[in-house]
């Protein structure tokens, strides 16, 4: 594996032009950067965090088509993201699993409604369909979803969707990338867009860890980066309309009790008119999400006291107990990037993408779904060779596996080990030469020292917060316990990326701030 040193070395050396530098390390950056490489064009993608840091790590873990926009009619939508959904299970097996979820119905009508909406949602899915859909007595409803409130219960609709670890399916593109000859550095950010006779030919660049910059050229620049993408093309050109408007969603984790079934429950409509789901994940249940409109973006978004009230009062609603803080065990955020129409509510906003070329030839792509990033990347590099006049050549995602993919990624893993998959077998030898990194991290999470030499050797990860929150999901899964195993992975680190004993303290003190935001403290 290519240090961060020599990667930066060649950066430097660099005398031609790239084909194509993507600037942003979610999602949708690194599945542009995978279409590019994958056709053959010399990319480079800078990330000016970690991969995944933002929205692409915080999301409600659905590879799905979206129900509930079928009952606005966007079909298109709907059927684009389910094919999408096919591939990702065939091309990740190791990442991306079918999941259970059953609607609850607490009224007769309710039953056809939404048994014939979850119908029409499998068809539309066609060959890459998951499962039948299908009514269920309320006697069966309660079996699959024990936690459940039972008074009023007429039945429910069972249906299938997908279910995945977002940042790990992040770092696996990002391998991917690699493994195509892609070159990809996290803790550089684009501080600039060069031009040349009025054509974005590059970018100023700056090194976070040390500060420096440099510039690098390229035939085209692509805009990835979410939420912030409106900063970028500000950096191009001073003068444009609006582009974004920005939605918050957060979510609660609950001990694995609130839902012990392998079930997920689906609430179509809260009150309030909401989607709300419960979901098994990684042996705890995520409870999401809300959508509240937001003026500012943040690269760390903390729960409002109205999501945190609205969250509370569903759970109490649907599971018959108010969670105390203890038993909620994390608390995150993210933010949507949603293209602007006019005065429509972000709830009401498309989430469809939205490809924009500006007089430069700088190609901002921006909106879309986790589930639909491949797809996204295809559109963009699409766009991307005709800004650039380069060679054509045909798209091969559709079917190109995932770093790690594998026939029979849960043989012999435990339900986290499975997100390795074919990589597991040389991320366990590594405690084979060194007992100690068998270790748990801590006794309430699935994690082993080995996962943190694992990531600095091989996954770019580059401090604490990296391995705790996005190679493995500590921090998104129980912040408490996350915090009791920083200093252990400090000491890992600092040993694996040879650090000082101040750079240890410093990254454990920076770890540590940022986790508390993580701890739900009751309403403020
Ligand atoms: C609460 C919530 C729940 C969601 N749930 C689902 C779901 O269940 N299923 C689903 O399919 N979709 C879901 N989504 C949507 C999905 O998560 C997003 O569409 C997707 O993650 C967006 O990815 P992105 O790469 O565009 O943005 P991001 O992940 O935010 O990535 C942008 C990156 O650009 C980087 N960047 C910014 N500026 C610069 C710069 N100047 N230089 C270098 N880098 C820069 C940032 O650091 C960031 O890492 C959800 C979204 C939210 C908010």
């Amino acid at each position: 594996m290519t240090t961060r040193a020599e990667i930066l070395r060649q950066l430097g050396q660099q005398v031609e032009p790239w084909d194509i530098l993507v600037i942003g390390g979610g999602a949708t950056g690194l599945g542009a950067a995978v279409e590019a490489a994958s056709r053959g064009y010399r990319t480079v993608l800078v990330e000016r965090f970690d991969f995944a840091k933002g929205t692409s790590s915080r999301s409600t873990k659905l590879v799905h088509g979206g129900v509930r926009y079928l009952e606005q009619l966007n079909f298109t939508l709907v059927t684009d993201a389910l094919r999408e959904r096919g591939h990702m299970l065939r091309n990740a097996p190791h990442l991306v699993h079918d999941q259970q979820f059953v609607v609850p119905a607490y009224s007769l009508a309710s039953l056809p409604y939404y048994g014939f909406g979850l119908k029409v949602y499998e068809l539309l899915s066609g060959r890459l369909s998951f499962g039948h859909s299908e009514i269920l007595s309320a006697k069966t409803t309660l079996e699959k979803l024990p936690g459940l409130i039972g008074d009023g219960l007429r039945g429910g609709i069972l249906y299938h969707d997908g279910q995945f670890d977002d940042a790990r399916y992040a770092i696996a593109l990002l391998r991917t990338f690699q493994d195509l000859g892609g070159t990809a550095i996290n803790y550089v950010e684009a501080t600039g867009i060069l031009q040349s006779n009025g054509k974005a030919v590059g970018i100023q660049a700056r090194d976070h860890e040390d500060g420096s910059v440099f510039d690098l050229q390229t035939k085209v620049v692509v805009n990835a980066c979410g939420v912030f993408a409106e900063d970028t093309v500000s950096m191009d050109r001073s003068e444009h309309e609006p582009l974004l408007a920005v939605s918050q969603g957060t979510h609660f984790v609950l001990p694995r009790s609130f839902l012990p079934g392998n079930t997920a429950l689906m609430i179509p409509k809260t009150a309030d008119g909401r989607v709300l789901f419960a979901i098994p994940w990684h042996g705890a249940t995520i409870v999401g999400t809300t959508d509240e409109p937001v003026d500012r973006s943040s690269t760390e978004p903390r729960a409002l006291n109205s999501e945190k009230d609205f969250l509370l009062d569903h759970i109490t609603r649907y599971f018959g107990h108010r969670p105390g803080p203890e038993e909620i065990m994390s608390v995150w955020s993210g933010l949507r990037p949603l293209v602007k129409k006019g005065g429509v509510k972000t709830s009401q906003l498309s989430r469809d993408h939205t490809i924009l070329v500006s007089p430069s030839g700088l190609v901002t792509v921006t909106g879309g779904k986790w589930t639909t990033y491949r797809r996204m990347g295809f559109d963009t590099i699409n766009r991307a060779c005709q800004v650039a006049s380069l060679p054509k050549i045909p798209s091969r995602t559709l079917d190109l596996k995932i770093h790690g993919w594998s026939a029979d990624p849960t043989s012999s893993a435990s339900e986290w080990e499975s997100v390795y998959g074919s990589d597991l077998p040389m991320l366990r030898a590594l405690s084979n030469d060194d007992s100690e990194l068998d270790i748990l991290l801590h006794p309430r999470l699935p994690f082993r020292a080995r996962e943190v030499v694992w990531s600095a050797r091989h996954e770019m990860a580059r401090t604490v917060e990296d391995v705790l929150a996005r190679r493995t999901r500590a921090l998104f899964l129980d912040a408490r316990a996350a915090i009791e195993a920083a200093p252990v992975v400090a000491s890992i680190l600092a040993k694996e990326l040879n650090r000082s004993e101040a750079w240890r303290t410093r990254d454990l003190a920076d770890f540590l701030e940022n986790a508390k935001g993580y701890i739900f403290e009751g309403n403020s």
